[in-house]
């Protein structure tokens, strides 16, 4: 069997592509038919990655964010998305893209976003069908000593907040507000919310904590890379 075969049946044992929302687009958006030797595994893919990307030959990428999301209706040259996508098709590499399937997957991006920082955890539960994680800690953390494990960005903590239920969700969790709200928690914990969302859940009460979106997912590449060591590949991580 090929290299891209192993790959595609790791990625998709892993994160099953019909996992995904239906508005996301994932899978093997661009198909190559040359043997992996090299493969790189990336966020997003931009004009910034591709720039570190092209200085080596790699033949295959695994990105989260989808490169290709709305239909194409035309290729032009103006926008990045454009430019990139041109860059790969001339130079035969393919690319696939695990979103929102491998957010919710097991040991996915949430599973991860929560693992990293081990919180000393009584219960644990799926929210927004395992979108994100509800946890119960085992005793009732105080803020600055949580902050000392958890990298935000921002904070809007409500007055004299004990924390001891948390909402955690990596990238956007602007869809899951409404969810967090529901289960109760003290605190949410995730990427990016919207200002309104902000407003949301500052009058429900709940604490919030934004670690920044990309600063929220990018451990994934490393579980990526460690599910694909066994292959006889080289594969790079690129930030
Ligand atoms: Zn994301």
């Amino acid at each position: 069997m090929s290299v891209k075969h192993d790959i595609l049946s790791v990625m998709s044992q892993w994160a099953p592509e019909d996992t995904a929302e239906a508005w996301d687009n994932v899978g093997l958006q661009l198909d190559t038919q040359k043997p992996i030797e090299r493969l790189a595994i990336m966020l997003e893919f931009n004009l910034d990655t591709w720039a570190v990307f092209n200085e080596y030959d790699y033949d295959f990428v695994i990105c989260h964010h989808p490169l290709i999301f709305k239909p194409i209706q035309r290729l032009g040259h103006d926008e990045w998305q454009d430019q990139v996508l041109r860059n790969l098709i001339k130079k035969d590499i393919g690319l696939y893209v695990s979103h929102t399937n491998l957010d919710r997957a097991l040991d996915g991006v949430t599973d991860m976003l929560m693992r990293q920082y081990a919180f000393d955890i009584q219960r644990e539960e799926d929210l927004s069908n395992g979108y994100g994680k509800c946890i119960e800690l085992s005793e009732p953390a105080e803020l600055h000593l949580l902050l000392d494990k958890v990298p935000a960005v921002a904070q809007i903590i409500p007055n004299e907040l004990e924390i001891k239920t948390i909402a955690l969700c990596g990238g956007s969790g602007k869809s899951f507000v409404q969810d967090v709200i529901k289960s109760g928690v003290d605190l949410f914990i995730t990427g990016e919310l919207g200002y309104h969302d902000i407003q949301t859940l500052r009058q429900a009460k709940v604490g919030i904590l934004l670690l920044g979106h990309y600063q929220s997912e990018a451990f994934i590449c490393e579980g990526i890379k460690q599910r694909l060591e066994h292959l006889e590949i080289e594969i790079d991580i690129i930030k």
